[in-house]
This record gives structure tokens, C-alpha cells and sequence, in this order.
């Protein structure tokens, strides 16, 4: 394609673009069509009578025109689609007819072939204007591409080429890895000794590299290109084992570690490496790019020196996780956490109360779940502090409702590691205490894990939870191992059957028969139950039959802005008014 060189890297960028090049069986096809059209102009042209088309009677010979069009389109196709080769089969083609209609027209004195000798003259003229018009347009699109596919600075493929690249490897099935390359400390080479030195250093690494990519001494092949800054970036396909890899990898190392002499100056460059595998760790382009990167961010934590890191999902996890505790630290400080409320019912939809479950948007507007969001906040220690926020956020809402005098409860979630630290009972008194709110119609929840780990303690803290008048609720029941007698010995008010055994229930009776001995047993134990993600009328139908006291799910509402609860507040009591 753009330029021919013997070297490696120019091969590959000829290759991928060739891959894109029409198909050969396209070249024959278009030749047996010309054929055949050319057999018919001859045919239709000599043979006499006639044949019915559409209820009239034409001449063969009307057809000649026909078939002599269908001949040359295919002769313009050869030349656009073909370019040289089909423009030289294309002049031997027409070149070659010439003979036929000079013997047609003098030694047969078959006068109606002269046009056909003209209309031939034509179509090689239009051939040659396509053909000398057309290398124009390439030449153009092929400095374009070349343009776009380069680096300016170092001369090396760009980051599109790479890409390019990985997509023709993809496409033939081919596994490889890409390697996301940053040197190490440019930044201090920029900024004390100028960006044209800076530029310089750029420009012989990649000089360096490049000359090893191309001499074909690792027993790899490698595609190297800049990605920006300092980052490089480098592609490596046709390899045995993943230690071919590494080995590769330690080449370039070494290769960088060279001393570097620019203006005088002698510099030791080193790097960091971070690779992902193709298809191994993903078969789309973006995501083994965004995994070596991560790889790459991952192992430039770790202080200086050149160094060289696999891609694992551990460290898309850790990626993640600090970039949701940023946001978890932005939000609090902020005060952006919020929460939303989902009702829950008795039987008979008459509405108990909500769960406050809190929320948090991320930059784009969109939503982050609690469940990707809770879990960092516990392990980082944020989570009381979220906790707190919900918590006095609710106490708000509980104050501003009431003036209905609803009766309604209000549920909060409070982290297990929160309601264990020694100030806990203090901060929830303290807001209740500054709040015009019942702590009869405060709910805790808490997760069943609390009666493994921490059994002996968390009894303590319950207790005083209690005796400040608040209710305590077991959630996610079912899905710990507590034992009867932790359950026994734990003064609960109510159970939250975890969203998972009502979904179970729709598949077989052995799941109906565990939530009805799970009701049973709560309600053996004077507690009430609630089932918890309940979505269809059908499990309702189930539930009530087996005596389930409470209902939390999709089916009868989902969480929704605390606007929008006060509302559903302000009806109900008005039914219940019109009730008695
Ligand atoms: P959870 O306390 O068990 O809350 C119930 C979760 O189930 C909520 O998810 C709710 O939206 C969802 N849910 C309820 N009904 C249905 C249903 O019919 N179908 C489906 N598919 N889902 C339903 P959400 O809001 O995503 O909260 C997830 C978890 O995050 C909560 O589970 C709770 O463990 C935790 N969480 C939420 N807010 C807080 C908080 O303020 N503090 C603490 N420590 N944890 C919280
Ligand atoms: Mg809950
Ligand atoms: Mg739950």
C-alpha cells in the first residue's frame, strides 16, 4: 500500500490493507460474465429471426446492444475494482477484438460490425480516462491513509494502525498479545532538559524498537507503535507459549536500557510493561487495550525501574473499586448521597411503611448500584458515613410525614461493621433526638451475618439499639448460616426472606415448602415476616397462603424518590379514611 519496504511493520500495514482488497474469484467471475456476453453480442448479431417478448415479435439482433453493455460494464467493474491488472486484461481484451471486426467488416463486408469497431475505440478510451483518474483518487486516499495511520513524531505506526491490526488478527483467528508500554520518569526529562531533547529521546526509542521489531530476532512477530506521550504500544502475534511473551517483553527492556546518548547527554531509560491477551483475556479490541492499560496502571503503583505486569481480573476489580471510593469521597463530600424509598405492604396492600436504600449518581447522570457501591464503602470505611447520610436524610422525610400521622414505619440498612463501633447508639440518638420522629417507627436492618461473626457483641448493641424504642429487622435471611438458637436468643421484630428464595419459589415446591418453614419458624419465635423482591401476582397468591405477613417488591412498587413516597403516604391515608 503507501510505501514498499522491505521491513517488517510496512509488511504488516501492506497486508492488513490488501485483506481488504476484492476477492479473486470476483476477478474470474467478472471474466465469465464477459465471456458470455461477449459469445451472445456475436450470436445475437448473426442470427436471423425473431423471438416474442412481452407479446411482441423482436429481432435477435435487437439484443446485441444489450449483451455489448453488459460486456463493457464488466470491463469498467475489472479496471475500478482491479486497478493495473484490470486495466491491462481490459486493453488485451478490447485490443484483441480488433482483428475479428477488421476481418468482419473487409473480408465479410459485414458493415453493421463498424460499430461496433467505434463503440470498442470508445470504450477504451473511457477505460483509460477511469483507470488514470482513479490512480489519482489512490494516490491521494493512499497518502491520506498514510497520514493517519503514522505517527508525525517518531515515524511508527500510530495507535489506529495498531488497532487496525489487532482487527486482522481477530479476524483470522489469531491470538496475540498487546503490550501497553510508558516510560518511566520522561516527564523530569521534559521539564529539566526541554521538550526538544524530550522529542529527540521519543524518537530514538522508537528508532530502537522498531529496528528490533524488524530484524525477526525474537521468536515473535511485533508490531511496534506509539500510542501518545511517551506510551508506546506493542502488538505480538505468532508466538508458541505465553513465555515467548515475556521473552519478547524482556527484548524490548533490554533494548531500552541501553545507554542513550542525545546532545551530549547520557541517559538510562527504563519502563513499565503491562500486557493483556487476545482472545484469552477478551476477543474485543477496546477491552484487551483497556485491560493492558490496567495492567500497565497497575504495575507503575509499584515505584521505578522497569517493570512488567500480566493483566488479571484482580486488578480490573482494584481498578474499579478506586475509582468507586474516589467517587464515594466526592459524593460524601459533597453531600450528594441520597436515598430512594420502596414501600412495603401487608396482604391486603395496605401499606406498612419504606426501606430507605441510598443512592448515588455517577458523573454522567447514570446511576451506580448500592450492590457495587456498598461493598468499597465497607472495605474502605466509608460505609458509616453513607449510613449516617441515608440515615438522617430519612429522619428528615420521617419528620416532614409526620403531620399525617400515617403510622407508617421507615427502615434504614446499617452495615454490621457500623452498628458494632462504639459510637454508633450515640450518632443515631443524636439525630433522632434533633428530628420529630417516633423511634417506634425507626426499623434497623441488619444483615443475618451479624449473628455468626459477631454474635455476643452485636447482642449488647442490639439491646441498646431496642431500648432507645427502634426495631430491628434480619435482612437478606436465608442466605447466612445462623443457627435456630442465635435466632432465638437475638431480639429481632422482623424477618426479610431474601429476594432469592421467593425467586426459587416459581421453580420447584421443595422452594415453596423452605419460605413456608421460614415463616413458620419466624412467626414460633413471635416475629413477623416479610418477603422481600417479590415480582408477580402469582408469588403474592403463594405467599399469602402460606401466611407471609408482609410484602417488598417490584409487583406492588419499586424505590422511588421521597416526593413520590409522601404522596403514596397522603392516599393511603385518605382510603383508610373512606375504609371506616
Ligand atoms: P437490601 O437491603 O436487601 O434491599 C433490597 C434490594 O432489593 C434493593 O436493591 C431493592 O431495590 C431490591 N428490590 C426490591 N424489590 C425488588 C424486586 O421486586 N425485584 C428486584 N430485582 N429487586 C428488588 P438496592 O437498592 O440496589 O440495594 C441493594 C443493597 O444495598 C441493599 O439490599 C442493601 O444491602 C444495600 N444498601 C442499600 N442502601 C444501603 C444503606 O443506606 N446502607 C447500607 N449499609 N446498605 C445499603
Ligand atoms: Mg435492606
Ligand atoms: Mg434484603
Amino acid at each position: 500500500m503507501v510505501r514498499r519496504t522491505n521491513n517488517n511493520i510496512d509488511k504488516t500495514l501492506d497486508k492488513i490493507s490488501r485483506s481488504k482488497e476484492t476477492p479473486k474469484s470476483a476477478f474470474i467471475l467478472l471474466m465469465l460474465l464477459y465471456g458470455i456476453s461477449m459469445f451472445l453480442t456475436m450470436r445475437t448479431a448473426s442470427a436471423q429471426g425473431t423471438v416474442n417478448f412481452a407479446g411482441t415479435e423482436v429481432n435477435y439482433s435487437a439484443f446485441t446492444g444489450v449483451f455489448s453493455a453488459l460486456g463493457n460494464i464488466c470491463i469498467i467493474t475489472l479496471v475500478i475494482q482491479f486497478r493495473r491488472v484490470g486495466y491491462i486484461v481490459s486493453l488485451i481484451l478490447l485490443v484483441l477484438q480488433f482483428p475479428m471486426m477488421f476481418i468482419s467488416v473487409f473480408v465479410r463486408g459485414n458493415m453493421g460490425a463498424i460499430s461496433g469497431f467505434f463503440s470498442n475505440i470508445l470504450i477504451l478510451g473511457a477505460v483509460s480516462i477511469i483507470y488514470f483518474s482513479y490512480r489519482k483518487i489512490l494516490r491521494y486516499q493512499y497518502s491520506v491513509r498514510e497520514q493517519a495511520i503514522t505517527d508525525r513524531l517518531t515515524g511508527l505506526p500510530n495507535r489506529f494502525a495498531s488497532c487496525e491490526l489487532m482487527q486482522d488478527l481477530i479476524r483470522r483467528n489469531e491470538r496475540f498479545a498487546i503490550v501497553s508500554i510508558d516510560l518511566n520518569d520522561f516527564k523530569s526529562i521534559n521539564d529539566t532538559m526541554g521538550h526538544d531533547i524530550g522529542d529527540k529521546v521519543l524518537i530514538e526509542v522508537a528508532r530502537r524498537w522498531k529496528e528490533l521489531a524488524n530484524s525477526l530476532t525474537t521468536d515473535t512477530i511485533d508490531f511496534i507503535a506509539r500510542n501518545t506521550g511517551d506510551e508506546y504500544l506493542l502488538v505480538i502475534s505468532e508466538f508458541a507459549s505465553e513465555e515467548d511473551v515475556e521473552k519478547t517483553i524482556d527484548a524490548y527492556k533490554t533494548e531500552l536500557e541501553k545507554k542513550l546518548t542525545i546532545d551530549d547527554f547520557d541517559l538510562y531509560l527504563t519502563a513499565c510493561f503491562g500486557y493483556s491477551m487476545c482472545p484469552d483475556d477478551s476477543a474485543v479490541i477496546d477491552s484487551v487495550l483497556l485491560y493492558a492499560d490496567a495492567a500497565l496502571h497497575e504495575v507503575k503503583k509499584t515505584g521505578n525501574g522497569s517493570r512488567v505486569l500480566k493483566f488479571t481480573q484482580d486488578i480490573l476489580n482494584t481498578e474499579r473499586s478506586l475509582e468507586i471510593e474516589r467517587k464515594i469521597r466526592a459524593a460524601l463530600e459533597e453531600d450528594t448521597i441520597f436515598f430512594h424509598l420502596q414501600p412495603q405492604y401487608d396482604m391486603n396492600h395496605r401499606l406498612r411503611g419504606f426501606e430507605a436504600l441510598a443512592r448515588m449518581k455517577d458523573n454522567d447522570g447514570s446511576y451506580i448500584s448500592p450492590v457495587d457501591f456498598i461493598p468499597v464503602a465497607e472495605k474502605t470505611g466509608l460505609v458509616d458515613r453513607i449510613d449516617m447520610c441515608v440515615f438522617r436524610k430519612a429522619m428528615d422525610f420521617l419528620d416532614s410525614i409526620s403531620d399525617y400521622d400515617s403510622g407508617v414505619m421507615l427502615s434504614v440498612n446499617v452495615s454490621v461493621k457500623h452498628l458494632m463501633k462504639n459510637n454508633f447508639i450515640e450518632e443515631v440518638k443524636n439525630i433522632i433526638d434533633t428530628h420529630n420522629v417516633a423511634p417506634e417507627r425507626i426499623e434497623i436492618e441488619i444483615t443475618e451475618s451479624i449473628m455468626i461473626d459477631s454474635a455476643e457483641k452485636a447482642l449488647e448493641r442490639i439491646d441498646e439499639v431496642k431500648s432507645l424504642g427502634m426495631k430491628i429487622a434480619i435482612d437478606d435471611f436465608g442466605t447466612g448460616y445462623s443457627s435456630l438458637s442465635y435466632l432465638n436468643s437475638f431480639p429481632s421484630d422482623l424477618l426479610k426472606i431474601d429476594k432469592a428464595f421467593i425467586d426459587m419459589m416459581d421453580q420447584n415446591d421443595s422452594s415453596k415448602k423452605y419460605v413456608s418453614m421460614i415463616i413458620s419458624i419466624g412467626h414460633v419465635l413471635d416475629l413477623k415476616v416479610i418477603s422481600e423482591g417479590v415480582e408477580s401476582p402469582e408469588q403474592i397468591v403463594v405467599l399469602k397462603k402460606i401466611g407471609c405477613d408482609y410484602i417488598q417488591g417490584f409487583v406492588w412498587g419499586k424505590p422511588m424518590p421521597p416526593e413520590e413516597a409522601e404522596q403514596l403516604v397522603v392516599e393511603n391515608k385518605k382510603e383508610e379514611a373512606t375504609a371506616y
